[in-house]
């Protein structure tokens, strides 16, 4: 089984969020099970020297901003063969890979991942000027969506497409006028088809042309096709429900152990998680400048600061969590709004309260490591990874009853307790008032030591394995198998 895996965005090379968690730790899963991976993601700036890329093919230059050119290399830990698409006018710049140092989008996005998908399909035929052709393209959220309208427009043989999706907020909506530009043709322009209220939707084309869809986690699988969490796309959703399966994501517990983490004061198993705690607690309030306490409560948070994930209703809480003579310790980035009102409640309160906005690997290991509770609120959540992160770190999650954040945490009500099953805290209703309860469920829990180490050692034994998910995958890609033959072409033919 030959599988192209395309993504914006792949750990260690590059990473905003759980996305790259899982393009890194997933190609070596389906590797291990057998199928021959090759990733394809941008030449960003650095990444061609950490992977040792050498120019593989010359692809030409389909929308007038230089040659896609393709790069081969190496993945730095699992080694497998990774594809960089080099076009320096759209992709060597500093700054994130979609927005730059200021947060704002880059202004040719429409083009840049345009110019992904084009390659990706490229890639996927037999007239690629590879050696190498797929039985199956695999592609992420809407950065790659428009590879499955190429294939449709050019019609002929092709691979079978699946499309995951990591979030449905975020839809790559673009003027329509951009459809002639991108060599596309009306016909797909659609309320079928990539067309999505008079623009252009790239995540809309990776709905409405793959062969299978899969999303993060079951629960979300079956909200995204509800007007609450479909952003206006539940009802291709529902149309498209026999294609569309929910495969929980894994954690890569090579990165994300504490028995092995090396971010870590000290590294610590659930024989020894009283000590490795405590250690680690120490070395973070030293750190962040907080009292060193050891039995005040610690909250940690490790997010995207927006609406998703719930930020303003921990800003509501904060007073009844001070109150409650808990500490909190934040890191992120997002909306300037929010970090400024974390900023200030740091400033007014840092007995209590260390705010760091930023991005920090490291930092967010230690967290993990020296927190006593994750606070997770979302909104909505396709899968997360940073609460099943904590459930290995006997960090105890409090999260939102939502997608795979209701998929991975057990609350903790009587009869879980009773059950030895009972690995976090769950609210249902997204109210300040309800996640406020929980969090003090959870402070009044943590006072009573014996429980909280049975939760934890529920916690810590929780294996979210990436080898089951590259089973289900492997499934999904089998059944694509006699696609081969393709259709109709829709704008010509061409490439
Ligand atoms: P999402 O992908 O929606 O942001 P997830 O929980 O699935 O949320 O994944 C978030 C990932 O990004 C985790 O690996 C988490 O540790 C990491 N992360 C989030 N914010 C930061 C930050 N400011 N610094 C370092 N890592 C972060």
């Amino acid at each position: 089984m030959r599988v192209l895996f395309t993504s914006p965005e792949i750990f260690p090379l590059v990473k905003t969020g759980g996305l790259g968690d899982v393009a890194g730790a997933l190609p070596p899963a389906l590797h291990r099970a057998g199928a021959e991976m090759r990733l394809l993601m941008p030449a960003y700036p650095g990444v061609e020297t950490l992977t040792e890329a050498k120019p593989v093919a010359n692809l030409g230059d389909p929308f007038g901003r230089g040659d896609a050119v393709v790069l081969e290399g190496r993945m730095p830990q699992s080694d497998l063969t990774l594809w960089l698409l080099d076009c320096p006018a759209l992709f060597h710049r500093d700054g994130g890979p979609y927005q730059d140092g200021a947060g704002q989008d880059w202004p040719d996005n429409d083009l840049r991942f345009a110019l992904l998908g084009w390659t990706a399909a490229r890639l996927s035929r037999g007239d690629s000027p590879l050696p190498w052709q797929p039985h199956v393209l695999h592609a992420h959220d809407w950065q790659t969506g428009l590879a499955a309208a190429y294939l449709r427009a050019w019609g002929g043989a092709r691979p079978g497409v699946v499309f995951t999706i990591h979030n449905m907020a975020y839809q790559g909506l673009f003027a329509a006028d951009l459809v002639p530009r991108l060599n596309l043709p009306w016909s797909l322009h659609t309320m079928d088809g990539f067309e999505f209220w008079g623009r252009m939707s790239y995540l809309k084309a990776g709905l409405a042309f793959s062969d299978k869809l899969t999303t993060v986690s079951p629960t979300y699988a079956k909200e995204i096709q509800t007007p609450a969490y479909g952003f206006g796309m539940e009802g291709l959703l529902s149309y498209r429900a026999k294609d569309l399966s929910g495969i929980l994501n894994g954690a890569d517990y090579g990165v994300w152990d504490p028995a092995g983490d090396s971010h870590l004061a000290c590294r610590y198993g659930a024989d020894d998680v009283v000590r490795g705690k405590a250690a680690n607690k120490a070395a973070l309030q030293a750190e962040l400048g907080l009292p060193a306490a050891p039995s005040v409560p610690l909250c940690v948070v490790i997010s995207r600061l927006n609406d998703q994930k719930g930020m303003d209703l921990l800003l509501a809480i904060m007073p009844a969590l001070l109150e409650q003579g808990a500490q909190l310790a934040l890191l992120g980035t997002g909306e300037h709004a929010i970090e400024a009102a974390m900023q200030a409640l740091a400033k007014a309160r840092p007995d209590q309260v260390a705010v760091r906005i930023g991005y920090s690997e490291g930092m967010a290991h230690r967290l993990q490591a020296g927190g006593d509770i994750l606070l997770m609120p979302s909104r909505f959540e396709p899968c997360g990874l940073t609460q099943i992160y904590a459930l290995r770190y006997g960090t105890l999650p409090v999260v939102s009853f939502t997608g795979g954040l209701a998929d991975t945490v057990v609350d903790a009500s009587y009869a879980t307790l009773l059950h030895g099953k009972a690995t976090g805290f769950v609210f249902q209703q997204c109210t300040p008032s309800a996640f406020q309860w929980c969090v003090e469920r959870a402070i009044g829990m943590y006072r009573r030591p014996e429980q909280w180490r049975d939760i934890q050692a529920n916690a810590m034994r929780q294996a979210f394995s990436w080898d089951q998910a590259a089973g289900r995958y492997l499934d999904l890609y089998r059944s694509l198998l006699s696609i081969g033959e393709g259709g109709k072409a829709e704008g010509g033919g061409q490439p």
